[in-house]
């Protein structure tokens, strides 16, 4: 156990794309950080692992070095109903394919390299505000800070107390598979009350990953393969790729319990970004963008404070302001696209009606979608 009286400028809760991406700004200026990570990089994630081009400058002005991975650049989208009826269209602004356990550990890495302080392995489990000093405890020891961001994802910890808070309804499951598939493609697979969605990343492998209701994993028992069995593979795509791909993993990698929507920014002391404060919708393939500008906002307004120029208020409420400038419009937007797809008529309907209006389409497609930073 760690007892450190050492008081840094930010301790960071959670090292995922937001957290990490903050670490490394914070330590290029110099600023004492500790991120405390309850994982041990490298790690997989359930994610479809699209990213959306806007964040590209960005992870390259880090230091991220992406270019030396060759990663697939994904410029074009295929959507199917659940019967199989599908659409497509060119992503105007595309993205690229790379594994969580490929960028989470390289931006460790950038993060230690920079002089943050990582501890792995490290849930935090309170934090507490005394007289100016924010004390963390953790399973790795007590930790002291001038600030503490919370970036822990979409669970909230159990110390965080929301009022009226209710448990997501929805699971993720994530497998990385060998197949022939376009590199230059993603798709979208509805079936009854959810979506699979597939594009190449690193390495050579295909990640295939899909949302759906905890409702449909109990109709099946409560058995992963069943459920893909009675359910997903009823679309046409989805059973050529879940019974004729390599699978690299035998089991999936899966979470449940989660939910798409706004939060807030400063909850129980703490500031906070990327999911934590918001998650929207997998299908607008756009939270890992979303996480890592809210890093780069927060940033900004953090500099500011340290420096002394700003108060603590001032810099949640510019926070708070230009997260929602950004992020709760595109946010709302996925949560109204998510609840259209699923149903199966409706899910037909939508794309019989973009079919025929692909101008309607680009546009939908460009409102879940930032500009780059
Ligand atoms: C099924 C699915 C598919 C998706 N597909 C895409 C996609 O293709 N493209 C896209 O852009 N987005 C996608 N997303 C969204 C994307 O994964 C998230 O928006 C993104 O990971 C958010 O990053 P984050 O850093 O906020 O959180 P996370 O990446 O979840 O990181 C949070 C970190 O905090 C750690 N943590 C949690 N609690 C504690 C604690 N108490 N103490 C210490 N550490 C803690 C966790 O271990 C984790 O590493 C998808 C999401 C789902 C569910």
């Amino acid at each position: 156990m760690n007892s450190e009286q050492k008081q840094y400028d930010c301790i960071i809760i959670g090292g995922g794309l937001a957290g990490l991406t903050l670490a490394i700004q914070l330590a290029k200026n110099k600023r004492s950080v500790l991120l405390v990570e309850k994982n041990r990089y490298p790690f997989h994630k359930v994610c479809g692992e699209y990213i959306s081009m806007e964040s590209w400058d960005f992870l390259q002005s880090l230091g991220a070095n992406l270019e030396e991975l060759n990663l697939p650049k994904i410029s074009q989208l295929r959507v199917s109903a659940h019967a199989g009826f599908a659409i497509e269209s060119d992503l105007e602004m595309g993205g690229f394919g790379i594994q969580r356990y490929t960028l989470d550990q390289r931006l460790a890495g950038l993060a230690v390299e920079n002089g943050a302080q990582i501890i792995e392995n490290c849930s935090a489990l309170d934090v507490q505000l005394e007289d100016g000093n924010y004390i963390v405890k953790t399973t790795k020891g007590t930790f002291n800070a001038k600030l503490v961001c919370g970036s822990y994802g979409k669970i909230d910890p159990s110390f965080v107390k929301r009022k009226g808070e209710r448990k997501g309804k929805y699971i993720g499951v994530k497998y990385h598979i060998k197949r022939s598939f376009p590199d230059n493609l993603i798709e979208l697979h509805n079936f009854k009350n959810g979506y699979c969605g597939i594009s190449k990343v690193d390495d050579e492998k295909y990640c295939l990953c899909y949302l759906t209701t905890t409702k449909n994993l109990n109709a099946s028992g409560n058995n992963i393969k069943q459920m893909e069995q009675n359910i997903l593979m009823k679309n046409p795509f989805l059973r050529t790729y879940f019974s004729e791909s390599e699978f690299m993993n035998e089991k999936p990698i899966a979470i449940s319990q989660i939910g798409f929507r706004k939060k807030t920014t400063y909850q129980n002391e703490v500031i906070l970004l990327g999911d934590a404060a918001g998650a929207i919708a997998p299908l607008c393939g756009n939270g890992m963008s979303i996480a890592m500008r809210s890093s780069k906002i927060l940033a900004t307004h953090l500099e500011d404070y340290f420096s002394q120029r700003i108060e603590k208020q001032t810099l949640i409420d510019r926070y708070t302001k230009e997260w929602n400038t950004n992020f709760s419009f595109r946010i709302k937007t996925g949560f109204y696209l998510q609840k259209l797809f699923g149903k199966r008529l409706s899910t037909l309907w939508m794309l019989k009606l973009l079919n025929k209006t692909p101008r309607l389409l680009r546009k939908i497609i460009r409102m879940t979608h930032g500009e780059k930073f």
